[in-house]
């Protein structure tokens, strides 16, 4: 594979959980551990969601816990600029890319007329787009236009794509029956994370992406984009997702596990060790730098199914 290229790329929409931290821990271990090259990369797209504060405190904790990176936010280096929101004008260019291609349509359906016109459901709790736009004729392209700004959607073949994931295994998916044509450029023009997400790891040389297993089923709809865009995809390493004593998964909204807190109730050594436990590389949980973890780390060590985590 030649020289290991790993990145995380986080959303910064608010402070860090355990879960992101858990995910960023393991991506740095892999890279590390190989002498490869770590990539931190902003995934900012989203205005209404994302805050430069937040980038800013992001970095910090994963700074805090001991996890650096080469290239990347803050730092530079010859494939950024690393935040997505000073990557638009790329985004536009693959959009075009594929648009030339004949694969984009806009779509006009509304929340409300995509969930009725879209099941079954898929196990993400997203929905399966019917093609409702796929075929609309001309005259009702534009009359719809003038009403209301389309969401642009790519169309996808009646292709079974698979793949083989480091963790979890043997995946398949048929793009059509499962997923249906998708959002590639949002209506308020922001382009979708699917597409820049590609575009990005493509252009940054990443070969490895260590991500949360809640975006296992986002990785046919990418090897379908890196096809198109004839750009090399990455290994992929879906790792267990954090889950709350109740079932749910860690998230944001989490705020008893989010950096603040545990930043006040754990030392970097102390956190990380706790995440070392869970990833399958201690015995017991117990005071270690990442740096420590990088000399002894074992994918084959690190457990597949989701992770229920009590801090009591
Ligand atoms: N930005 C995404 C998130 O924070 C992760 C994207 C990825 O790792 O592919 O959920």
């Amino acid at each position: 594979m030649g020289e290991l290229r790993g990145r995380f790329a986080p959303s910064p929409s608010g402070r860090m959980h355990l879960g992101n931290l858990f995910s960023a821990l393991l991506a740095w271990l892999s890279v590390r551990s190989a002498g490869g090259t770590m990539v931190l990369r902003m995934e900012d797209l989203d205005p209404d969601r994302c805050r430069k504060e937040y980038a800013v405190q992001l970095a910090e904790d994963l700074r805090w816990l001991g996890l650096d990176w080469d290239e990347g936010y803050e730092k530079g280096g010859p494939h950024g600029p690393y935040s997505q929101s000073e990557r638009t004008g790329l985004y536009a260019d693959a959009f075009r890319k594929l648009d030339g291609m004949g694969l984009i349509y806009p779509c006009f359906c509304t929340r409300a007329e995509r969930l009725a016109a879209s099941a079954p459901h898929r196990s993400d709790g997203q929905t399966v787009y019917g093609g409702k736009c796929r075929y609309l004729p001309d005259e009702e392209r534009s009359r719809l236009g003038k009403l209301r700004r389309p969401a642009w959607r790519l169309t996808v073949p009646d292709q079974d794509i698979g793949f083989t994931d480091k963790l979890q295994g043997a995946c398949q998916e048929n793009l059509l029956r499962d997923c249906g044509d998708f959002i590639v450029r949002r209506s308020d023009g922001v382009y979708a994370y699917q597409l820049a997400v590609v575009y990005d790891d493509g252009a940054m040389k990443i070969n490895q992406v260590v991500r949360g297993r809640d975006l296992l089923d986002s990785t046919p709809r990418q090897l379908y984009l890196y096809e198109l865009l004839g750009l090399t995809p990455p290994e992929f390493c879906h790792v267990p997702l954090l889950l709350a004593p109740d079932g749910r998964r860690l998230s944001k909204r989490e705020q008893d596990l989010d950096m603040g807190a545990l930043r006040q109730r754990f030392t970097p050594e102390q956190l990380t060790g706790l995440l070392a436990f869970w990833a399958g590389q201690l015995d017991r949980p117990e005071p270690v730098s990442p740096a420590e973890l990088a000399m002894d780390f074992h994918w084959a060590k690190v457990p597949t199914e989701d992770i229920t985590v009590n801090l009591g």
